[in-house]
């Protein structure tokens, strides 16, 4: 690769670790800030049930980050075993505790637990996932909602490379309710015209094609090739799917083919490295919101 051509194409990444570590950063100064004038310490409180090796680590890096930012970090484990009424329990000393001002529970649960019901519990105001049903409709209609981390992320990310998005032809590739359906609802408060495609679309590639962002959440390694995106196209990949490279090995990649694409978009998050690390923050940003609306405190943008 020439010169000119590895320094266009590092032009076209978009750092999520170097955007999280000011994001971070941000959070630090704020709860500061908090301890300061306030003598408040946001709290994060997180409830891991089972073993899951993925969640594990997840909550451990929660935990540590939550800590480097100045905060007070609450974490309970449960075994895989636990009931639903154990769970809530929990979740109701939480919701009581003042030192705690955000809870979450590490999402998936074992199947005796219905995950409706726990996030149905949490206190809409600490939670910090902005998965409570409460939370879902303010976001729907426009009020105060805790919003989920990742699609806040991926906001931030198109905001930091992109500023206004008004009028924007946005396409939201799934419709989950932890990602796909939140980010839609962002993307329109943005004033930009989405749509949401998912397993039944009819011709995706036109959708691709037609697109100035692409938000990639579907969960498929490399679904989506380079020829399928607009040059010009500014691209965010949340999908994180680990794939076999021979000699027993494993690596993470996105939704979006990274090589092809990033050939002729305008800007494309890796994986790992992009969505990622935006998330973890974004749930340290949420938090000192939380904290500073249960004490009629002026939150930080
Ligand atoms: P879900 O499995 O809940 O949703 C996937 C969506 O993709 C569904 O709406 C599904 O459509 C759609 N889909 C599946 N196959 C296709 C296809 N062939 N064409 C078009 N659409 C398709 O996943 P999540 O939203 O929970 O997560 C998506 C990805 O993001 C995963 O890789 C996950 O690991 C990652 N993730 C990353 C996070 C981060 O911090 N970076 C956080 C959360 C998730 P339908 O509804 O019709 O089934």
């Amino acid at each position: 690769m020439s010169i000119d051509t590895a320094s266009a194409h590092n032009t076209r990444i978009i750092d999520g670790k170097a955007i999280a570590a000011r994001l971070r950063e941000r959070v630090r100064q704020h709860v500061e800030q908090l301890h300061r004038d306030n003598q408040l310490v946001p709290g994060l409180a997180v409830v891991l049930v089972g073993e899951d090796a993925a969640s594990q680590v997840y909550v451990r890096n929660k935990a540590k980050q939550t800590a480097a930012a100045g905060m007070s970090s609450f974490e309970y484990r449960l075994a895989a075993t636990s009931t639903e009424a154990q769970l809530l329990a929990i979740v109701e000393q939480l919701n009581a505790d003042p030192a705690v001002h955000g809870i979450l529970v590490q999402l998936p649960l074992p199947k005796q637990i219905r995950e409706a019901a726990v996030i149905n519990a949490i206190d809409p105001t600490k939670d910090v996932d902005g998965f409570h049903i409460f939370n879902v409709g303010l976001l729907a209609t426009g009020g105060d909602a805790m919003v989920p981390c990742t699609p806040l992320g991926c906001l931030m990310l198109l905001k930091d490379r992109l500023g206004d998005l008004r009028g924007k032809r946005a396409l939201v590739l799934g419709r989950s309710n932890i990602v796909g359906k939140p980010m839609a609802q962002l993307l329109i408060q943005q004033s930009c015209t989405v749509t949401i495609a998912h397993s039944r679309t009819r011709d995706l590639v036109a959708e691709c094609q037609r697109a100035e962002i692409v938000i990639a959440a579907v969960g498929r390694a490399r679904m989506v090739p380079g020829e399928w995106l607009a040059p010009g196209a500014t691209v965010i990949d949340v999908g994180i799917n680990r794939i076999d490279v021979g000699n027993g090995k494993t690596r993470l990649v996105g939704d979006v083919d990274f090589e092809s694409a990033v050939q002729h978009v305008a800007g494309i998050t890796p994986v790992p490295g992009g969505v990622g690390p935006m998330t973890i923050a974004c749930l340290l940003h949420n938090t000192v919101i939380a904290a500073c609306r249960q004490h009629s405190i002026e939150p930080p943008q």
